[in-house]
């Protein structure tokens, strides 16, 4: 295309792609760039499977988007013709006086969000595959389930492009050069654009300290492990919701997904992993991630192999308090930030692509977006 793009995206992972799929959608003459040839696996996006649920512990701004991230997911599956979401439930665990399960039932009561509560002899009766302390409270969110990750990917790239956007694969950002007009400068071209969108996931390690930009992210590797059912059909979606207990092992969360997307296989993940560069994913060792995860597979789901069968890996860019960056940048307020999506951002993206391309858009965005502001490390940042 010649001439000037209204906004050039940069990075097609989930934020970015949902992003790009937006400002198409308004009519904005959009360029989505990615590193990679697409599909990939070498970021944050890939993969069968992702958990989505209205309970959203303490954090009830998230909560309040995830009313209309499902309306918005439930629009992308008409579009595209796809299925993209398996209503299973999503059952949170926890030990009396846990933040995230007091959180969650406050907060779903707030918003009237249909659950149930109940002990371990309830828990026993509906769940008897697992086992937990019997002074444990459960909760049930009947609107969670899985989101099909890799086809909710594709769906918003393929939409994006139906609605007029460019898509660039295999073709890197190099530099940006800030201004009324940014000029971006890639391994292939050079191109113009009034705003750009940086959802550049663990890359933003490097990326944002080039833009004079300092925050606390740390790209993380989780491994993605499958345990394999010793009685085929037990832990089924028709039978097992997705589950999340935070904090479960030490300080850390650990979550999972019913035998679905690797039938006779169930999806149990620590939310957390040793700090790696994005480049160099597979070099680090997580004997300790495998080992608290094998001895919390046999406490707690004794009809499970305690050996994962299938591994595969992903990254998680994280930021201490857990909460994104959805912002401008400090100085330049035509380029706007995605980053530090912490484990949790893709159920939220359809609105993460709607506030970034609000945004984008020299619109006042639709949610409050405090908490998500940069400014908030601005005490570390070089600004
Ligand atoms: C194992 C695992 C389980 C998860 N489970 C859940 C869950 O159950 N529920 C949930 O809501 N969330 C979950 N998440 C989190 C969610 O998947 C992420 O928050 C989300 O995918 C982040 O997407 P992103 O677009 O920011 O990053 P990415 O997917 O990493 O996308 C960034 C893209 O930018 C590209 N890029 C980088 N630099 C450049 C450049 N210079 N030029 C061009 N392109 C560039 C990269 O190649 C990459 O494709 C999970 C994450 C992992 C890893």
């Amino acid at each position: 295309m010649s001439g000037i793009y209204d906004t050039i995206v940069v990075g097609a992972g989930i934020e970015g792609s949902s992003t790009a799929y937006y400002l198409a959608k308004q009519g904005q003459k959009t360029l989505l760039l990615e590193q990679f040839p697409l599909p990939h696996s070498r970021g944050s996006s890939h993969g069968q499977s992702r958990i989505t649920r209205k309970a959203y512990g303490p954090k009830e701004h998230y909560a309040v988007m995830m009313h209309e991230a499902f309306h918005l997911w439930e629009q992308l599956e008409r579009e595209s013709k796809t299925e993209i979401f398996i209503n299973t439930g999503m059952l949170s665990v926890g030990e009396p006086g846990n933040d995230f399960i007091d959180g969650t039932i406050k907060a779903m009561r707030k918003h009237n969000i249909p659950m149930d509560v109940f002990g371990s002899d309830e828990a026993k009766m509906k769940y008897p595959m697992i086992s937990y302390p019997t002074d444990f409270t459960y909760v049930l969110d009947h609107s969670g389930g899985i989101l099909r990750a890799d086809k909710a990917l594709k769906a918003f790239q393929d939409q994006f492009q139906k609605f007029g956007g460019d898509l660039h694969d295999g073709e890197a950002m190099v530099k940006i050069i800030p201004g009324k007009v940014i000029t971006v400068n890639t391994s292939k071209s050079t191109y113009k654009c009034n705003n750009l969108v940086l959802t550049v996931g663990p890359w933003a390690k490097t990326i944002l300290p080039s833009l004079g930009v300092h925050i606390p992210l740390r790209p993380l590797r989780i491994t993605v492990c499958y345990w394999k059912e010793k009685i085929p059909g037990q832990y089924a979606a028709n039978r097992f919701p997705v589950f999340v207990q935070h904090p479960a092992v030490d300080n850390f969360g650990v979550y999972g997904l019913p035998s679905e997307e690797y039938p006779g296989h169930v999806k149990i993940c620590l939310h957390f992993g040793p700090d790696i560069d994005p480049d160099n994913r597979d070099t680090v060792d997580d004997k300790w991630v495998m080992d608290k995860l094998k001895s919390y597979v046999s406490k707690h789901f004794p009809n499970l192999v305690p050996e994962p069968s299938i591994l595969e890996t992903c990254i998680y860019s994280w930021l201490p308090d857990e909460e994104f960056v959805l912002d401008k940048h400090p100085a330049w307020k035509n380029m706007i930030i995605g980053a530090g999506f912490s484990g949790h951002g893709f159920k939220l993206s359809p609105v993460v692509g709607k506030v970034l391309g609000e945004m984008a858009m020299g619109k006042e965005p639709s949610y409050n977006l405090s908490p998500c502001r940069i400014d908030r490390f601005f005490s570390r940042s070089k600004i």
